[in-house]
């Protein structure tokens, strides 16, 4: 049972499985670390939206900022736009910016935002963070001239997915020390006690191990096969379960946006991501509520109204179905589920990658010493990882709530009985206070209190009653609005610091 746990064995070669050997090898570079790929599996290749997270993931591994945002056709992402999600009208639209608001009492932030908005209607997102006039010109986040990873305002990034994992591959095999096999997993062979001893593969024989990890996307080979982890199904609360895919490519120097704009429809959403030389759109849908060519029409009809100059009869969209939900337990034995094998939640605020960086976090900051310590690590996983997921389900659900729209599906959105209790509870909480840290108590949670406060109030929630003092409030956001004149003014577009950056050559605009 002291047997020491040295060799580390991952299954995936997509996000999941490169991340955790490049974040493994660089944190403990004791371990011998193999990751075993079937060459004949593709990557689920989407994914291109990231959290701020990414950028202390990726110093943490020792990749430069300017390589990471060359060679992955990246741009810089500041939050998440949504349109046409309270009414789907003309004009309606809000912000979640990553960068939060000014440190202040909550409930006076409120009520001074809420005496101006009254005065001259101010968005939430406007009043309490710069960020909002630099998303409205698509500008960056930083000046080229900052350090590596450091920002006037919290950014995140939209990358390319495909070309994402081949940079941690080059990193983790050549860098870090990473054992690469590309072979198709095929069996395992079990000790007595019931823990993975080795992979059997195609056609490299037996791949012994002490530790295994996950990260064989959907078909969650190991967790969800040989260790029986059962699935928890969340499409009760989250109904989207398809999505359709495009690239679409860009005119060069056209402006490319610092969020992810997500436009409601009526029986889902529209992702859109700007790259430098593409856009990733991207039609989610509830199958139960709007068929195929619906949902095709839905996304051919914003392509030929959004993209300049691109040809909607040319596309020829991917299509991706995905459960909706996640592991009984994500560590058993001595395997854990890292990536989509660990669970899956549509990808609106792109909490999918984030999970993935969290859980590595947590076993690298816990790695178990030798087999003896398994069970309460495994046990402290799961727990807080339950946490985690049932914390996504409410935060995504809650973009739903407070909308008036009436198609089928919004109606349904809001029908009590698919409510979860926890969330239908803090909404009534909600009335007579703001979202605060009491009710999100985790020292790292994934979306704390002021990313609900940004989307309740950004979909026009109704402020609480408020009878104190919000002097302190209001000179706060008066430093705000300076902010942003200023910050507007001396901040380069989105395109001009990635060019900076990546040192490509400069691109006349002409957009
Ligand atoms: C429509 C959609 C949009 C998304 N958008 C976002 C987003 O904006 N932001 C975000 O954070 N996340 C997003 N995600 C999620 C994101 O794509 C994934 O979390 C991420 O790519 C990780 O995938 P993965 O590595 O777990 O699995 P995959 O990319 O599916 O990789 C699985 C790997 O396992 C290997 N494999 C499988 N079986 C075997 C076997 N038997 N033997 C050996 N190898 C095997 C395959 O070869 C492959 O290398 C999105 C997902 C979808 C479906």
């Amino acid at each position: 049972m002291n047997a020491e746990i040295q060799r580390v064995v991952i299954v995936g070669g997509g996000t999941a499985g490169w991340l955790s050997a490049c974040m493994l090898a660089a944190r403990h570079p004791e371990l011998s670390i193999t990751l075993v790929e079937a060459p004949d599996i593709p990557t689920i290749g989407v994914g291109e939206g990231t959290w701020p997270t990414m950028r202390s993931t990726l110093a943490s591994i020792g990749i430069d900022e300017a390589e990471f945002l060359a060679c992955c056709d990246a741009s810089y992402k500041q939050g998440s736009r949504f349109d046409g999600w309270v009414t789907g009208q003309t004009g309606d639209s809000y912000l979640h910016p990553f960068t939060p608001p000014p440190p202040c009492a909550t409930d006076a932030l409120v009520a001074a935002w809420a005496t101006r908005n009254e005065a001259s209607s101010l968005s939430y997102a406007a009043a309490m963070t710069a960020q909002a006039a630099v998303v409205a010109r698509d500008l960056g986040p930083r000046q080229a001239a900052m350090p590596g990873y450091a920002g006037a305002l919290n950014y995140a990034y939209h990358l390319d997915a495909g070309k994402f994992a081949a940079l941690l591959m080059a990193h983790a095999t050549g860098r870090l020390g990473v054992a690469h096999v590309a072979t198709r997993v095929i069996d395992v062979v079990k000790t007595a006690d019931g823990h993975l001893s080795a992979l059997i593969t195609d056609d490299h024989g037996a791949i012994p191990g002490d530790l295994f990890i996950d990260c064989s996307g959907l078909a969650a080979m190991l967790i969800g096969k040989h260790c029986g982890s059962g699935w928890v199904d969340r499409s009760d609360a989250l109904f989207n379960d398809t999505a359709l895919a495009v690239q679409v490519p860009v005119r060069p120097g056209s402006a490319i946006a610092s969020a992810t704009i997500a436009t409601a429809h009526d029986a889902g959403w529209i992702w859109d991501i700007g790259l430098p030389m593409r856009r990733g759109i991207g039609c989610i849908y509830a199958s139960r509520f709007m068929g195929e060519d619906a949902a095709r029409k839905v996304l051919i009809d914003y392509v030929a109204r959004n993209v300049p100059g691109a040809d909607p009869a040319a596309l020829n969209p991917r299509k991706i179905a995905f459960p909706t939900g996640h592991r009984e337990h994500f560590w058993r034995g001595n395997c854990l589920a890292v990536g989509l094998s660990a669970g899956f939640i549509e990808p609106l605020e792109a909490s999918a990658i984030v999970m993935i960086e969290l859980s590595l976090q947590a076993l690298c900051d816990n790695f178990p010493k030798s087999r003896a310590s398994l069970p309460i690590h495994a046990e402290r996983f799961n727990a807080l990882f339950r946490y985690r997921w049932d914390r996504i389900v409410e935060f995504l659900k809650l973009h739903y709530l407070p909308s008036q729209r009436t198609e089928p599906y919004w109606l349904a959105q809001r029908d009590p009985t698919h409510v979860p209790p926890r969330l239908a509870a803090l909404m009534a909480l909600w009335r007579d206070q703001p979202p605060s840290q009491w009710d999100f108590p985790q020292a790292h949670e994934i979306f704390p209190a002021e990313s609900h406060a940004y989307v309740l109030y950004g979909m026009g929630f109704s402020p609480p009653p408020f009878a104190g003092d919000d002097t302190d409030a209001q000179a706060r956001l008066n430093e705000v609005t300076h902010r942003s004149r200023a910050l507007a003014a001396a901040l380069p577009t989105n395109r001009t610091l990635l060019q900076q950056a990546c040192a490509e050559p400069a691109l006349e605009s002409q957009s």
